[in-house]
């Protein structure tokens, strides 16, 4: 039921994406657009390169996606040989020597832990598991089941080795989970595998998270629509130069328990699933630091989060909250900016 509101809800935000993109996309003479759509990272994954040559862009494509099973293959949870299933068995004070990508993401993660006072922390999953348990038994988690849940969180309970190689749980159960921050990484490097084969443009949407360089075979700027979580349209369009886009909140996946809907998100700071606005966009030059910030600003309040975006001049941010019959938002001064009229 959880999975097929998931896969439901990406494969909405993929189609409105489809449609914008391919109404978009007229081929120029000398240059040669080949998308390409797979399912990848647990999610829809759609690749679009722009090259003067048509089997330029189809290998740019296969190496974008190469890219993308490389960050699952160390990444994901899912998979049990993974480097992070393997970070998430050892005992306090072993290390696991890791590779530099996923090295890089830990270390920007616990940053992220860090600026916004352990929001945002991916040695959450103790609590993930504790309130995915609870949606399939169709019943709350005790406070006894939390409480030792939270015992295991927090992201000073992660240490990274000062030589860059390795990662090790301070304390027994750490478990670690990258996936408010993995897509976004994936992003960047697929986006740099495009680049790197000889695409002169491309776009790369993992699950309805997206990154663009340089703009689409007319000319004009890739265009990506941003869905309204309380109506079957969109808020609006945003115009992505060289940026990327990453939309997180409670509409996009959850469970229910008793009829209520929880969000898939959880504050480490109280235990609970995230209760702040069903849909925060964030728009940063990189896929990883709109990802991060997608999620933070879910944890967040739209004031606390108003308050840190404030400090960072190159994110901007859409929130939407309140109810169908009542909507709200609120943006950084720079959002309007993005929007097509
Ligand atoms: P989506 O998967 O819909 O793109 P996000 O990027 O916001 O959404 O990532 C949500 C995922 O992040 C959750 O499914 C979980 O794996 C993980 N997560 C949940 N809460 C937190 C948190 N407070 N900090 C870091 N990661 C989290
Ligand atoms: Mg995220």
């Amino acid at each position: 039921m959880r999975i097929i509101a998931a896969m439901r809800a990406h494969w909405l935000r993929l189609t409105v994406l489809g449609l914008l993109l391919l109404s978009g996309c007229r081929r120029g003479p000398e240059a040669h657009t080949v998308r390409r759509s797979r399912e990848v990272m647990g999610t829809f994954a759609e690749i679009t390169a722009v090259a003067p040559d048509e089997a330029v862009a189809e290998a740019a494509v296969e190496a974008a996606y190469g890219r993308l099973n490389r960050v699952n293959d160390l990444m994901s949870t899912y998979r049990p040989d993974s480097e992070i299933s393997r970070v998430n068995q050892l005992a306090p004070g072993q290390s696991l020597a890791i590779s530099p990508e996923t090295f890089h993401v830990l270390e920007r993660a616990q940053a992220f832990a860090e600026a916004t006072g352990g929001a945002f922390d991916v040695t959450c999953r103790p609590l993930l598991l504790c309130w995915r348990e609870a949606s399939e038994a169709g019943r709350l988690p005790t406070p006894e089941q939390l409480d030792a849940a939270r015992a295991r969180v927090g992201w000073q309970k992660l240490t990274l080795a000062a030589d860059g190689r390795s990662a090790s749980p301070a304390v027994a159960g750490v478990q670690v989970d990258l996936g408010a921050i993995a897509k976004g990484y994936a992003l960047d490097l697929a986006t740099e595998a495009l680049r790197e084969a000889g695409a002169v443009a491309g776009l790369v949407n993992v699950g309805g998270d997206v990154r663009g360089f340089g703009s689409r075979a007319d000319g004009e700027p890739w265009q990506i629509g941003i869905r309204h979580p309380f109506r079957q349209a969109l808020f609006g369009r945003i115009r992505l130069v060289d940026r990327a886009v990453a939309t997180s909140g409670i509409q996009q996946r959850f469970f229910e328990v008793d009829g209520r809907r929880y969000s898939h998100i959880v504050d480490p700071r109280t235990g609970r699933p995230a209760e702040q606005a069903p849909s925060v966009t964030v728009v940063a030059p990189d896929g990883l630091t709109a990802d991060a910030w997608a999620t933070a600003f879910s944890v967040l309040s739209v004031e606390e989060g108003r308050g840190m975006a404030e400090d960072l001049p190159n994110v901007k941010v859409l929130w939407i909250w309140g109810s169908a019959e009542h909507p709200q938002t609120a943006q950084t001064p720079g959002f309007s900016e993005l929007l097509v009229q």
